[in-house]
């Protein structure tokens, strides 16, 4: 089979016991039906250790209360995997942070970048790109759509808006912050357009390319920054969480940095102080806007087929706005608190954020919800 891999698929290493946000803490680690067949097969000690670790609703989850694995070891490794070798931790922990999805004509391998190593390479990558490599699969097939030519024709929407992603990246080179700003939020609109339009000519049953769709219509006078109303309905009723301070203390600061500065204030007041923290942000070298569009593009490399199975265009693109104004707004707290933002933060800061936000289905849904119930009213500016 025909498989794509990201470009740094392959330089991938966990960093193990140097890790600064390991994956065996901060959400729930389940054994599969597979692995639980083993624990439950296990003698002496390791057994008597399983029985007692596996937790929640129906004796799956190794961490309780989504703290740190009951396996994991002092020296930041896999005490299952110590004990019993690579094949013995659940599916899930032997194939993270890989995300290899399979659509039946062909195949796409990335790494998810809430694991910080992944962010790091991410980062670190000039573009993004595929391999392709022609390799046998060992894992089975994504959702249950087998309409090949409408993959076909999602991958060449896809094309589409990379292609738009492409050409803001030329028109920012050499532009100031600021006006770099605008081009990105000029090419989201642009690519919600095209996506309410693919949206609207797949509901109504017409060719996905046909002119005519309408595309749903948009409201914001700028998608990058979002106004400060919406931030902050993500932040205060979709992320924060007072358990995060003991799941995952690194981004409970950032969400509590953005209290201790925004809480209180109106909208207007909260809007000036927003525009006031993203200025001092892109003045900084820290700001880089090839990073929040490189952020947008890699939305569309690891979920914009996910719309194989919902044909949920206008939801994919929405997505893509909402985490990247979301990594902007936390790159500038973090370096409003600091003072400024390394490489290594930057990655830290994807990396606790995508854990948060983007390992539940609900919570997406739920910031969309959000979202959708602020679009045509919020007075944006
Ligand atoms: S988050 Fe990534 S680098 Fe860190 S322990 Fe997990 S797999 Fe390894």
């Amino acid at each position: 089979m025909d498989i794509d891999r990201i470009s740094f698929y392959d330089d991938f290493k966990c960093a193990k016991g140097d890790c600064a946000e390991t994956c065996c803490r901060g959400w729930s680690i389940l054994a599969d039906e597979e692995a639980l067949a083993r624990y439950r097969g296990e003698k002496g000690l390791l057994g008597l250790r399983l029985k007692l670790a596996l937790r929640g609703k129906e004796d799956v989850q190794l961490n309780a209360g989504r703290g740190t694995c009951s396996f994991y070891t002092r020296d930041g490794l896999c005490g299952l995997q110590k004990a019993r070798g690579e094949d013995y931790p659940p599916l899930t922990c032997q194939v993270y942070p890989r995300r290899r999805k399979h659509f039946g004509p062909r195949a796409e391998e990335t790494l998810d970048l809430s694991c910080v190593e992944a962010a790091r390479l991410f980062l670190a990558a000039p573009d993004l790109s595929w391999k392709r490599v022609r390799e046998e699969v060992s894992y089975g097939r994504h959702g249950s759509n087998t309409d090949e030519a409408y993959f076909a024709a999602l991958l060449r929407t896809r094309e589409e808006l990379l292609g738009v992603l492409g050409q803001a990246a030329e028109d920012i080179r050499g532009r100031e912050a600021a006006e770099a700003m605008r081009v990105l939020s000029e090419a989201f609109a642009k690519m919600l357009l095209l996506a309410g339009r693919w949206q609207s000519n797949a509901a109504s049953g017409r060719d996905l390319f046909a002119e005519e769709g309408a595309g749903e219509e948009q409201h914001a006078e700028t998608w990058f920054p979002l106004p400060v109303t919406i931030l902050n309905d993500w932040v205060n009723g979709c992320l924060y969480h007072e358990d995060l301070k003991r799941r995952i203390p690194f981004f409970y600061r950032l969400l509590s940095y953005y209290m201790k500065r925004f809480d209180g204030l109106d909208e207007r007041k909260g809007q000036m102080r927003l525009d006031r923290l993203l200025k001092e942000f892109v003045k900084k070298d820290a700001f880089r806007a090839e990073k929040y569009l490189h952020y947008a593009k890699s939305e569309l490399f690891r979920f914009y087929t996910e719309t194989y199975e919902d044909y949920s265009f206008l939801n994919r693109i929405r997505c893509m706005v909402m985490h990247t104004n979301l990594l902007l707004l936390f790159d500038a707290l973090f370096a409003d608190e600091t003072g400024a933002l390394t490489a290594a933060e930057e990655a830290r800061i994807i990396a606790v954020y995508e854990k948060r936000a983007r390992h539940s289905a609900q919570m997406e849904k739920n910031m969309l919800q959000a979202w959708l119930a602020r679009e045509g009213t919020v007075p944006y500016r």
